[in-house]
């Protein structure tokens, strides 16, 4: 008997029936014998409509009530399955984060768990009970006020991998709408292969490079509490992708996947002197004014002046604009330029470690679709481009089949 933490998202929640399909799955796992804990996310394209609605009324809506607003769509799919449960004959109980104990810090919109107190879920789970969760959302608690919280879009995965580690799962089942982890999104790639076995740390790239099949922080977790995760799809009874610890077998493979993302704008500012301490103040008032920046590249002019580019969330362009604006009269900026049509491709492997010629070729396919490299970096385990927008698709499918990604590797376990 084990205990499975399993975690359905939005397609696989999407209408009754789909809630319906659901529920068969949980009750079979049950008649199995098994424990079974649920976490939900809210209906597809619900979030995307709160988030909407409180745009409607506001062009800066607060964190504090966007975060009510955005938990709501997960009450009633948690709600709907417990009925639907309840009417099956399963004892279940559905539970918002708040009655699930699940804590976390006060950044609304992107929290992150602090803790999870997993009383009430172990008394339910000992009386025999299916105790299933709002995904998504949890309580900050500050000087005696107490707050819903989110987690961030696509957030339900960390909840379900942090109740995985604190409850200490056997293994966090992900139900999507793909039979696992692909070398490269299926939507975008049609021959793009699944993947067996994936390590925590290529997932973690790939995730934190735009592959939204995990949640980042829920690959983080599932490494450090070492939480084994199988992505499946809901849809069927397909055996999915495993996250699992890296192993030498992995290394043979140069590239394991591609990610894009297209979340990203870009920002110049032209023209500044060149000093010591430009790059010190640029950032300095950039953090300050909470802006995530990702990469930078600078680049000395003529006659002294210097130009740096840097890109960042796109949800976050305003704020960015707004912090460099305030800096043009005091550091002497000639210009500033804002980018939105960008993206970012990326390749990921543990295998570039200990290859060359990795960057060269990826650079070398770009060129042969005359495709333009705005900006590069690189780590021990990938390498992203920006690229146009508009180029994203063709990149991305080009360097699927340079890599030989479309073909399994033949001496590795996968
Ligand atoms: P859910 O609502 O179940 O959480 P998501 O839409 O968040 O589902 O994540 C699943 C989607 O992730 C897939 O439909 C697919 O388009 C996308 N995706 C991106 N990269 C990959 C990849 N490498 N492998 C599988 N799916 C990917
Ligand atoms: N419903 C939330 C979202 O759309 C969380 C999730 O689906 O994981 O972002
Ligand atoms: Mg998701």
């Amino acid at each position: 008997m084990a205990l499975i933490v399993q975690k359905y998202g939005g397609t696989s929640v999407a209408d009754l029936e789909r809630i319906r399909a659901v529920c068969d799955r949980v009750a079979a796992t049950v008649a199995q014998g098994h424990r079974v804990v649920v976490v939900l996310s809210a209906m597809s394209g619900e979030t995307d409509r709160l988030v909407a609605l409180g745009q409607k009324l506001s062009a800066r809506p607060s964190p504090r009530e966007m975060d009510l607003l955005l938990s709501s769509g997960e009450r009633i799919t948690v709600a709907l399955l417990a009925i639907a449960l309840d009417a099956a004959g399963i004892r279940a109980r559905a539970l918002t984060g708040r009655q699930a104990g699940i804590y976390t810090d006060t950044a609304h919109t992107k929290a992150r768990i602090e803790r999870i107190e997993t009383a009430t879920l172990t008394r339910l789970l000992d009386e025999g009970g299916v105790p299933v969760v709002a995904g998504f959302q949890g309580i900050v608690e500050e000087g005696g006020d107490s707050r819903v919280s989110t987690l961030g879009r696509g957030g339900s995965d960390t909840t379900a991998v942090a109740l995985a580690a604190a409850l200490n799962a056997d293994v966090c089942e992900i139900y999507t709408d793909v039979d696992g982890i692909y070398t490269a999104d299926p939507r975008i790639v049609s021959d793009a292969r699944k993947i067996q076995r994936i390590s925590f740390d290529e997932i973690l790239e790939l995730a934190n490079l735009g592959a939204k099949v995990l949640h980042v922080r829920s690959v983080e977790l599932a490494k450090k509490f070492n939480v084994p995760v199988h992505v499946r799809s809901s849809f069927s009874e397909a055996e999915g992708s495993w996250v699992v610890q890296g192993d030498a077998a992995m290394e043979q493979v140069v590239v394991s996947g591609i990610a894009y993302s297209q979340k990203e704008a870009r920002v110049t500012v032209r023209g500044i002197p060149d000093r010591p301490g430009i790059a010190a103040q640029l950032f300095g008032a950039l953090a300050t004014a909470g802006v995530a920046v990702d990469m930078i590249v600078q680049s000395v002019g003529a006659a002294g002046h210097a130009s740096i580019s840097f890109t960042i969330p796109e949800t976050d362009v305003q704020q960015a604009n707004d912090t460099v604006a305030g800096l043009k009269e005091e550091m002497a900026i000639a210009a500033i330029e804002v980018d939105p049509a960008i993206a970012k491709v990326s390749i990921v492997g543990l295998g570039m470690q200990s290859h060359t010629g990795v960057a060269a070729k990826m650079f070398e396919t770009l060129r042969a679709e005359g495709i333009n490299i705005l900006m590069i970096s690189t780590s021990e385990i990938r390498i992203s481009c920006i690229i146009a927008r508009d180029q994203m698709a063709t990149a991305v499918r080009a360097l699927h089949t340079a890599f030989g990604l479309a073909v399994a590797p033949a001496l590795v376990g996968r």
